[in-house]
């Protein structure tokens, strides 16, 4: 019988690796849930509702730490729950692979068994397990609607006898997950909506949303894809082709929505301080990538400042943290669907397939040594 422990997270954190649709579906499959009571309570989950799915509500981490096969987090445990943990317990979380190196260094030495979602592979079987995307739609979503109530107009045009309220302009950078869903959000509050992307293959999706897309469209843009589908670096020159146009019609809007990323290295710097300089009055910039540096040059990672001109610019740095309810449901179904490749169907013990590709790419610590490629290579 595996027995899964849920800890609080930190007090920065409201969401939740487990909801009560979760505990009934590890509880159906054998295993034994420890939730420490009021876990869940920042995503609206009482222990009543875990309970009731057949969760066992224990008071501290001590009673549940010592005893779990598995510990289910939405972020990095602390250290002193690592050292609560018995060797070899397997830790599933948001571990920040690529963050705070010494700190991964550590936990792994606790001889914990380490996963980080983040580097769930980006493939049609691994979608259930998809944390990037379920958080980074629910951030898309919640960052125009942050946006609209920050901006001083309204997003639909509005033809009244009074006069005609013209629809805001809406720029959306970066067109991965968070950037559709923002166009999609956007749109249906009635704006008008261009986007832009280095990936072409994001033309059509932008287009097929009802937005306009904008970029320069040339060779290098045309290649400018990863065989995972992720965006590559571009050339200083694209990127000063591609400034200037971003420039031109950065001027003219009313809302403007970063989003863009390059795994592994700093967000892209596609707004400089002469481009906010130039926007007018009232418009409202919300940067996504403000935990990874920010897409701005102004950007201050969790605060909002207003320029000088009149520019409000936002730094959110856990927006789909905003929307505990649906993130925390979201990301508990991600981890029970790659917890449920650890069960055996037979006899309910773990059974872990190390070679299996999902396991093999998120497995980044096991026996005390750090096993992933990318954190290897790094340090050779
Ligand atoms: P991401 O968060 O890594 O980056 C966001 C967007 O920023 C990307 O579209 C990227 O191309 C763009 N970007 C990077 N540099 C830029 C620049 N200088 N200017 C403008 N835009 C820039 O992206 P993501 O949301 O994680 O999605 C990455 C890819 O993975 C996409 O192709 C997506 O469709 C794909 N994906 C596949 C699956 C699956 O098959 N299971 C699931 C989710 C995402």
């Amino acid at each position: 019988m595996v027995t899964i422990a849920v800890t609080p997270e930190a007090s920065n954190e409201p969401r939740v690796a487990v909801s009560p649709d979760t505990v009934k579906k590890f509880v159906a499959a054998g295993c034994t849930v420890a939730i420490v009571s009021g876990a869940g309570l920042r995503s609206s989950f009482s222990d009543d509702a875990y309970k009731a799915q057949g969760a066992e509500i224990v008071s501290s981490p001590n009673d549940a730490l010592p005893r779990a096969d598995i510990l289910l987090k939405v972020r990095r445990p602390s250290p002193e729950e690592f050292n609560t943990l018995k060797p070899g317990a397997i830790v599933v979380a948001m571990l920040d692979p690529y963050g705070q190196r010494t700190e991964i260094e550590t936990l792994a030495a606790t001889k914990a068994t380490l996963f980080a979602m983040e580097l769930m592979p980006r493939t049609t079987r691994a979608q259930a397990m998809d944390v990037l995307s379920s958080q980074a739609n629910l951030a898309g979503y919640k960052a125009v609607v942050d946006a609209a109530s920050k901006f001083g107009g309204a997003l639909p045009m509005m033809m009244t006898p009074a006069g005609t309220v013209p629809a805001a302009k809406t720029f959306i950078m970066g067109v991965g997950v968070a950037g559709l869903q923002a166009i999609a959000t956007a749109r249906r509050l009635g704006a008008i909506v261009t986007a832009t992307d280095v990936r072409p293959a994001t033309k059509e999706q932008v287009q097929s949303l009802g937005a306009k897309f904008i970029a320069v469209e040339d060779e290098e843009f045309l290649q400018a894809q990863t065989a995972g589908g992720y965006a590559k670096q571009m050339s200083a020159a694209y990127q000063a082709k591609q400034a200037e146009l971003v420039a031109n019609h950065v001027k003219t809007q009313d809302i403007v929505i970063t989003t863009a990323l390059i795994p592994g290295r700093p967000a892209p710097r596609l707004i400089t301080s002469d481009m906010v300089a130039s926007m007018k009055p009232g418009a409202v910039i919300i940067d996504l990538a403000a935990e990874r540096g920010g897409n701005c040059e102004l950007t201050k990672p969790g605060e909002t400042i207003t320029t000088a001109n009149g520019v409000k610019i936002i730094g959110p740095i856990n927006l789909a943290g905003t929307v505990p309810v649906n993130a925390s449901n979201l990301y508990a179904r991600n981890l029970a669907a790659f917890v449920d490749l650890m069960i055996s169907k037979e006899d309910k013990s773990l059974a872990i397939d190390w070679d299996d590709e999902l396991i093999k790419g998120t497995l980044i610590a096991k026996d005390g040594e750090i096993v992933h490629p990318s954190l290897t290579e790094k340090t050779a």
